[in-house]
């Protein structure tokens, strides 16, 4: 975890989405979107070379090892992990400055990084996307054409203890349906924001 971080406390409200590798979580937030704009999505930076539909600066933030651990070093990251091999972090400027200004940001990070900022920033919202089952998810991750074979073995491995964390979550989904996982998750924010 970055020393410190300091977040204040008033403002917008701080979103964090996790759930396994292959569950569909980039869908889902694509599609929600699509709906939806009273949430800011914060571009987290990585190590992890792009795949090829994905946009440097949109997707991620795209970095060699080097910079990543600059900014780590100058305390620029929120949190921070290394997942399937691979530095991912939340860049700390952006949310600071969202949530400051008054809107409300959603972090799309796994169970290491939300365990950090569950520590830092106790009031955030945490939301978990489940598969409907883990043969489901097993089926997404083989057909997709973007990782080899032990890529895909470390990334269901990863699954299993990610799916174990769910119960530390405020609101777990099931992805069953990409337009009513969107909805329901719409419905998260505004319950959220209509309690605060
Ligand atoms: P992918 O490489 O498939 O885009 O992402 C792999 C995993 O890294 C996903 O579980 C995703 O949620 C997680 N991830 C993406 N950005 C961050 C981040 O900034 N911090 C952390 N801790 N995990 C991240």
């Amino acid at each position: 975890m970055q020393r410190g971080v300091s977040l204040k406390l008033s403002g917008g409200i701080l979103f964090v989405f996790s759930g396994p590798s292959g569950v569909g979580k980039g869908t889902v937030l694509d599609r929600l979107f699509e709906k939806y704009d009273g949430v800011e999505y914060s571009i987290s930076m990585t190590t992890r070379p792009p795949r090829d539909h994905e946009e440097n600066g949109e997707d991620y933030y795209f970095v060699e090892e080097d910079e990543f651990e600059r900014i780590k070093a100058e305390e620029g990251f929120i949190e921070w992990a290394e997942v399937h091999g691979y530095l991912y972090g939340t860049p700390k400027k952006f949310v600071k400055e969202a949530l400051e200004a008054g809107k409300d940001v959603i972090l799309e990070i796994d169970i290491q990084g939300a365990r950090q900022v569950r520590k830092i920033f106790p009031e955030a919202v945490f939301i978990f996307l489940e598969p409907p089952s883990f043969s489901a998810l097993e089926k997404r991750l083989a057909s997709r054409d973007s990782e080899d074979n032990e890529m895909r073995k470390l990334r269901l491995e990863n699954a299993r203890k990610e799916i174990e964390e769910a119960s530390r979550y405020d609101y777990r989904v099931v992805n069953d349906d990409i337009d009513e996982t969107a909805e329901r998750l719409i419905g998260i924010f505004e319950k959220e924001k209509n309690r605060r």
